[in-house]
């Protein structure tokens, strides 16, 4: 007699579009389908199989059983569930059956586990991306678990301040389940802690509801919701839950970035938390993260870092603050900064200095060749420092990739006929969030002495008009002076022209690629034709480090 086989398929939420194609070949290529009658409904249309069983729903160990009984007479079964059969499913219980019978893989019949996708990750990608940091799921049902044991999983998932995904929440003779696992989470999280509730997740009656932990249980909560509790630095944008990577958000004016390169994580100074991999220590305090034991009352909402900086980057570009949208995100914030005494001022005053030293406190000071200092400082108020810089006169500027002018010092102010176009530049452009970082070089004469024309826009002053380059690749070893597009252009003119080039920059560029690589994969800025400036000598470009 031939040998039959179980697949314990999970077909994943339930629609055609996320069902795996091993899924359906194993549907395909059975003789039995064995499930729960809600789900073999789901899949019916994709099987031939000569026979379905489906039953009822606390029926799961007669299926299983019966999918053995038919694989050890030769037929090939799939036995279903939805989501992943690997995770709440059936596979657990089809090989609790076959143990029971002394099976083994060796001489028993074939068992293969089919994954698919559980509602943990279907919900997930409906709510945004809330499951991006530790995560754990726990099931809400005491049929099968005592509730005590429940309780101390909430209360562990709570205090370690995991993302929860709550399966079962509440049926109709289990009601109590969803208020005591709010009640836990409350001694843990900020009320204000976001919470997706999702049903029936790529169904036909999919239904999804973004609120908080205070607020969860005034919505419906069923049999088919999953309900997803975001941890302390989860929050809400533009009706999507995310969680952030990192527990430490370094955040720039108008820019979220992370700025560590691969060489400097683990390293104390930048993550003081990891594990010290001689001493086998961490650091304390960072685990107390907003997870300590709290009573809902006491807990003060606090404005996001991401807030702060956008209210910060309103004060320097005086623009109208935008309505915040995040609800709350508690992290240890990092604010940088970039200042200068000034677009064509390469003069600091000892007040200048003074105050950078008072404000940087425990944060760091960084001297750039942008001819910028950037300033790390951790804070909670990164409005105040701005104002504190600006009220010396500084420059303030957000870093990364934004428009940064570097001007000439005008050969200390002799030459200063076009300091006020430097200016009007920086005015317009400074600190604008482009594709890639952006350096407008600006020079004072023909001299070109602060070699603008090795900056992605060059721009020289000479006899009352300006020479306009663009495309310089200023670094690497294959380094080549920008193009030279126009020459003797009208004051005027300058700024209108640098505005058309920088908005087709920024409107058509690939992220991170630079203005030479634009200008060289386009062929045409404006109606400047590009030119192969780099030299015919074949060289191969090294990366950092070789
Ligand atoms: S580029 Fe010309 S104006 Fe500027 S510092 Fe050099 S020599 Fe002076």
């Amino acid at each position: 007699m031939k040998k039959g086989k179980i697949f314990v398929v999970g077909f994943g939420p339930g629609d055609y579009e996320h069902i795996t194609k091993r899924a359906i070949d194993a549907l395909q290529q059975s003789d039995f389908i064995i499930g729960y009658k809600t789900y073999v409904e789901l899949i019916e249309h994709l099987v031939t199989a000569k026979s379905i069983v489906s039953t009822g729903m606390t029926e799961e160990v007669s299926r299983a059983q019966e999918a053995v009984r038919q694989a050890e007479a030769g037929h090939i079964v799939s036995v279903i569930s939805s989501g992943d059969a690997g995770v709440y499913g059936m596979a657990g219980l089809v090989y609790e059956v076959l143990i029971e019978l002394g099976w083994t893989e060796k001489e028993g019949i074939a068992v293969e586990v089919v994954p698919g996708i559980s509602a943990i990750n279907s919900c997930a990608s409906l709510l945004g991306a809330p499951v991006m940091h530790d995560a754990c799921t726990i099931s809400l049902s005491d049929h099968l678990t005592p509730w005590t044991i429940i309780e101390k999983r909430i209360e562990a998932a709570a205090m370690a301040d995991f993302v929860i995904a709550f399966y079962n929440p509440k049926s109709g003779r289990r009601t109590r389940q969803i208020v005591e696992a709010q009640r836990i989470l409350l001694q843990y999280r900020n009320p204000a802690t976001p919470v997706g509730l999702v049903k029936s997740a790529y169904r036909e009656k999919q239904n999804i509801v973004m609120t908080t932990l205070a607020e969860m249980l005034n919505h419906d909560i069923g049999m088919l919701t999953t309900v997803v509790v975001g941890n302390s630095s989860t929050f809400f944008y533009d009706n999507k839950m995310i969680t952030p990577r990192g527990y430490q958000r370094k955040y720039t004016l108008g820019e979220e970035k992370q700025p560590l390169r691969p060489h400097q994580r683990l390293k104390k100074e930048a993550e003081p938390w990891a594990l010290d991999q001689e001493t086998g220590i961490a650091a304390t305090g960072y685990e107390e993260l907003e997870v300590k034991k709290q009573v809902p009352e006491q807990i003060v909402p606090k404005k996001s870092s991401f807030e702060m900086a956008t209210l910060a980057l309103s004060l320097v570009t005086k623009q109208a603050q935008p309505k915040p949208t995040f609800i709350e995100q508690k992290m240890e914030a990092i604010f940088e900064v970039a200042v200068s005494p000034g677009v064509a001022n390469k003069f600091f005053t000892p007040e200048q200095m003074r105050t950078l030293a008072d404000l940087t406190g425990d944060g760091t000071m960084e001297y750039t060749p942008d001819h910028q200092i950037v300033l790390k400082i951790p804070t909670d108020n990164p409005q105040q420092i701005v104002e504190r810089l600006e009220e010396v006169d500084f420059l303030v500027a957000p870093v990364g990739d934004v428009l940064n002018v570097k001007a000439c010092d005008f050969c200390y102010g002799e030459k200063a006929d076009s300091i006020p176009y430097a200016e009007a530049l920086q005015a317009e452009f400074g600190g604008m969030k482009l594709p890639k970082q952006l350096h407008v070089g600006f020079n004072g004469c023909g001299m070109a002495c602060y070699k603008a024309v090795f900056d992605d826009i060059g721009i020289v002053y000479r006899k009352s008009k300006f020479d306009l380059f663009i495309g310089a690749k200023p670094v690497g070893r294959t380094a080549h002076a920008a193009q030279p597009v126009v020459e003797g252009l009208a004051p005027e003119q300058l700024v209108p022209l640098v505005r058309q080039i920088v908005e087709e920059y920024k409107a058509n560029a690939h992220p991170n690629e630079r203005l030479f690589k634009y200008f060289k994969r386009v062929k045409k800025i404006l109606n400047f034709d590009y030119v192969d400036m780099a030299t015919k000598i074949e060289i191969e470009p090294a990366p950092c480090g070789d």
